[in-house]
């Protein structure tokens, strides 16, 4: 089973669940609805990553978001992380009604830092990605159309998160594909200070 790190402590999540389109301006490019309700899907374990891998065969796309470790079906900790994402191949699927898993939930394609724990004042936390020295996306508290604390009560309403599951709160604008070679940078902060710092090249 793969894990990722709290605090230098090993930690399995059994489960990924993401959200989809929980920022306005990123449901405008990509051409989407915006849903009455968090649109939600599942990574398994078997996708998590500490590292990024492109493909010859086929484009992947970055989706940087803030994430969150649950403990005693709270959140306990905060982390970056990238839901990586075969962009054509989940048009394509959208396109015939078909489930997402094909393009979303393969093998290392949830790209994560360490986590640290985190207080409770979710609204002061911010993510920003750069490429190649170049901010590409950015999310706060703000920018989220469901917060933390609703999502967590909504996929509470029928799955049980176990201590070690991880909540990605969906992507802001400015996704993109992936080169081989690009220099990823994320940050999260607290008010002001950097409490996470992820540096990462593509393969
Ligand atoms: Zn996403």
């Amino acid at each position: 089973m793969k894990c990722v790190k709290l605090n230098e402590i090993e930690v399995q999540p059994t489960k990924i669940v993401c959200v989809g389109r929980n920022y306005v301006e990123h449901i405008k490019e990509l051409n989407n609805e915006t849903p009455s309700e968090p649109v939600i899907f599942i990574k398994p374990n078997s996708s998590i990553s500490n590292f990024i891998e492109t493909s010859s065969v086929e484009d992947i796309h970055y989706e940087a978001e803030i994430c969150l470790l649950i403990k005693n079906g709270k959140i306990d900790a905060i982390g970056f992380g990238l839901d990586l994402t075969k962009r054509n191949l989940q048009s394509t699927l959208k396109s015939k009604g078909l489930p997402w898993e094909r393009a979303k939930s393969f093998d290392k394609s949830a790209v994560f830092s360490d986590f640290v724990k985190c207080g409770s004042d979710l609204q002061s936390y911010q993510m920003e990605l750069y490429i190649n020295d170049e901010l590409k996306q950015f999310a706060n508290y703000e920018l989220m159309i469901h917060k933390p604390e609703a999502l967590i009560r909504e996929i509470q309403s029928f799955m049980t998160l176990e201590d070690g599951d991880i909540i990605m709160t969906g992507t802001p604008k400015g996704v993109g594909a992936i080169h081989s070679g690009d220099k990823f940078m994320a940050k999260i902060y607290c008010h002001d200070s950097v409490i996470i710092q992820k540096s990462l090249i593509a393969k």
